[in-house]
């Protein structure tokens, strides 16, 4: 188990129940990952909730099929040598798992193959995160899209004409009996936090639903309340628009296919008054789908633009740009949207999609940093941080992407202000320092008249920043840093 904390609907469980006459279920803690991190990671905390209920579940799961003592194994160490090893002592025939496609995961995995082929055991993988994955959709010359909509057309029309094949869920309960009892019976499955050497975040007074229980809980509270109008809804941080389920996606405590069936089928029952909503939260799901492929056929995207001619871009550097730089990730710029965004990402781990899009042009085409400064500071602070969706985010946001914003369309963070949260409510909930300030001038402190200020208690330059940048000069040097890039002839 990795991405993939539930058991039910659980690809790999399924091939190996189908398959082997025993099977046990491992979990590893992996310290060349968790070595990376701050001692305070909302997400080491998600998947150790998620695990304990795991744990729970399988033991649940198997008892219901006779079989006494089941549950989780759970290791602390280096992946590689904790499965080999385990393999080596449970004396298994094959280890199975579900892909993970980024390129460091499939170099470890590479390495147990070859680590478990010497000892004659065999390590099979399946797909399970995504829909569809790697070369399963392509263009009708065979090669992978680079753009979303003919993208999305195609995929649409895989799942139209296999029927419900590709959403249906893998049948787990029916072969639980093949569930083995655990070898040790030790008094806790999964260590404490500080065994693992970190410390408790705030994730219990989020009170953010974790483990499958959680997921499900959520997934019926959006299709009772949210999907409907997702497609109105959406673009408003200010409400609740949007289901949440990224960080249970990127886990695995949620299935992909069981969310995207009920997408899928309310979205077919064009009589349905929530089906435009399901549609388009259809299309997000296969944006997830979408990058995956991308990162798949394109690695290259970890360390550089999709477009080659974009790594020449001549982004700041320097203490000016440092200092920047660190205006943004405290949430310090001056820019109520963006600031009230980096302060949701910063307390919450959560940031809304059109704030990610704000940020991510502000932080490119205000402040002139290079995309990769953003991406990394996302991928250290987002609950649900995916390479895959990402990168294609932070690439889309600085024009260097596939399919991305072009360089000379860039978001006036003032404008997405007003227009996606106009009384300022959600700046409200993230700046209380600014929460007196009248809906009209909430969005650009700057503007407002001392008197106005000073009613609001709002001092700038002391307890809210003057703006860091004037826009339209921001804008201005970025047309001229991208126009300086030669394109290619065709770059469509
Ligand atoms: P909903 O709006 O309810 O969408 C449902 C699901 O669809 C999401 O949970 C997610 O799994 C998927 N999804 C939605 N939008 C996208 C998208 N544009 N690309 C890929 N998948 C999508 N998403 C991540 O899961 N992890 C990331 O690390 C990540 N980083 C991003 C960085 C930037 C700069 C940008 C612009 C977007 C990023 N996204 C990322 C995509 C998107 O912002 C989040 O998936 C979404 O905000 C999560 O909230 P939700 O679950 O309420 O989404």
């Amino acid at each position: 188990m990795r991405r993939d904390l539930r058991c039910d609907d659980h690809a790999a469980l399924y091939h190996a129940l189908c398959q082997a006459q025993q099977v046990w279920c491992v979990f590893v803690f992996d310290t060349d990952i968790l070595d990376s991190l701050p001692r305070q990671d909302r997400r080491v905390e998600f998947i150790r909730e998620g695990l304990v209920q795991l744990d729970a579940e399988l033991a649940a799961l198997a008892l219901g099929a006779g079989v006494q003592g089941a549950g989780l194994l759970v290791r602390h160490g280096k992946a590689p040598q904790e499965v080999v090893a385990l393999a080596s002592q449970l004396q298994v025939q094959a280890v199975f798992a579900n892909h993970d496609d980024e390129p460091a995961a499939l170099a470890r995995d590479d390495a147990v193959r070859h680590a478990l082929q010497r000892q004659g055991m065999a390590l099979l993988t399946s797909k399970d995160h995504v829909v569809f994955e790697r070369s399963e959709v392509l263009t009708r010359t065979g090669t992978p899209y680079t753009v979303f909509t003919p993208y999305k057309r195609a995929w649409l029309q895989k799942v139209q004409e296999a029927g419900p094949f590709y959403l249906s869920s893998y049948k787990v309960q029916r072969h639980a009996g093949a569930l083995a009892p655990r070898p040790d019976t030790p008094a806790k499955a999964v260590p404490e936090l500080k065994t693992l050497g970190f410390e408790p975040t705030n994730l219990a007074q989020l009170a953010i639903p974790t483990g499958s229980a959680g997921a499900q809980a959520m997934l019926a509270q959006f299709l009772d309340t949210g999907m409907a109008r997702y497609d109105q809804a959406r673009d408003y941080p200010a409400v609740r628009g949007v289901s949440y389920l990224s960080t249970h996606l990127r886990f695995g405590t949620l299935s992909i296919r069981q969310a995207a069936a009920l997408a899928w089928q309310r979205s077919q029952d064009t009589k349905h008054p929530g089906s435009a909503g399901a549609a388009t939260w259809l299309s997000e799901l296969i944006w997830r789908d979408f990058y995956h492929q991308l990162l798949h056929h394109h690695p290259h995207v970890v360390n550089s633009s999709f477009r080659p001619e974009y790594d020449a871009v001549q982004w700041s550097q320097g203490p000016a740009a440092d200092a920047l730089f660190e205006a943004w990730a405290a949430g310090q710029t001056g820019y109520p949207l963006v600031d009230a965004a980096m302060a949701q990402l910063n307390t919450t781990g959560y940031m809304h999609n059109r704030l990610r899009m704000v940020v991510a042009s502000f932080l490119t085409k205000d402040l002139g940093l290079h995309w990769q400064r953003g991406e990394a500071y996302f991928a250290l602070h987002l609950n649900d941080f995916d390479l895959a969706a990402n990168n294609g985010g932070w690439q889309w946001a600085a024009s260097t992407g596939c399919d991305a914003q072009p360089w000379f369309r860039i978001f006036n963070p003032v404008s997405q202000s007003q227009r996606f949260d106009g009384a300022g409510k959600f700046i409200r909930r993230y700046l209380p320092v600014l929460a007196k300030l009248p809906d009209a001038l909430i969005h650009a402190p700057w503007l407002a008249r001392p008197v106005d200020l000073g009613a609001a208690g709002v001092e700038l330059g002391r307890n809210y920043p003057w703006p860091v940048v004037q826009h339209d000069a921001a804008r201005a040097e970025t047309l001229l840093r991208f126009g300086r890039i030669k394109k290619p002839a065709q770059s469509g």
